[in-house]
């Protein structure tokens, strides 16, 4: 009884989160049942190659973030074959004190964006561009990112997603190599190594400006249908 509630509640708020996309209806297509997927993760973590990508990070203190509060380090979490990747900025305070990347309220906005085109969390990969949280949740400096994205580089490598999704304008910034902003390079799909990059506004942006909950709604629709495609 107490799971039938708990299950109409969900529904509830799925439906809402759907209705605050804008999406307007819903879809009969197979590829958009989340029950009838079948599950592609293979559990939480680490293949080998992560493993040793993790470890040469170590307990890093190649940039001055290790000396600026930074409680751990935020690796990444996810399906380590996840054939879609999520990469954001860089790690804020919930982040830091849990040791998962999007865990506070941009990563609930994130998790309700995966679920919406139908995935779970742990069916994707997340990661950020730096892994240690900046003081004040401040932009990461240029020899921040210069110590720290090859790392990232490195995930990319060994997950080889299908479609990446770069959340933001910090996440485009640094996998697209310019200086463009995301008004401007959201909108279109471009070619990231064998993958397939679609930049999108941050969650937390979208917390702040919902009217452009559309925009990223298209760009997951996107994201989506490229999986599918090469699915099939
Ligand atoms: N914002 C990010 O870019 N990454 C996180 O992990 C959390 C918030």
């Amino acid at each position: 009884m107490g799971s039938d509630v708990d299950a109409r509640e969900q529904l509830i708020e799925h439906l809402k989160f759907l209705t605050e996309l804008g999406i307007d209806g819903t879809s009969r297509e197979q590829g958009w049942r989340v029950s009838d997927r079948p599950r592609v993760s293979v559990g939480q973590g680490f293949s080998p190659v992560l493993q040793v990508i993790r470890s040469e990070l170590g307990d890093c203190t190649r940039c001055k973030l290790h000396t600026l509060g930074r409680r751990q380090i935020v690796f990444g979490v996810g399906n380590p074959n996840a054939a879609l990747m999520f990469i954001g900025e860089a790690p804020g305070r919930d982040e830091d004190v849990q040791g998962i990347p999007f865990v506070g309220r941009a990563g609930q906005l994130l998790t309700k964006m995966i679920e919406a085109i139908g995935l779970r969390r742990d069916d994707v990969y997340i990661a950020n561009v730096i892994k240690c949280r900046p003081p004040e949740n401040r932009n990461p400096e240029p020899d921040e990112v210069a110590e720290c994205e090859r790392f990232l580089f490195r995930q990319v490598g060994a997950i080889n997603p299908t479609v990446i999704v770069a959340l933001g304008t910090f996440a485009a910034q640094a996998l697209l190599k310019t200086q463009e902003s995301i008004s401007r390079l959201r909108g279109r799909v471009y070619k990231y190594g064998g993958a397939q990059l679609i930049p999108t506004f941050h969650p937390a942006y979208l917390l702040r400006s919902p009217d452009r909950k559309r925009d990223a709604w298209e760009d997951l629709k996107k994201a989506k249908a490229l999986l599918d495609k090469t699915e099939t």
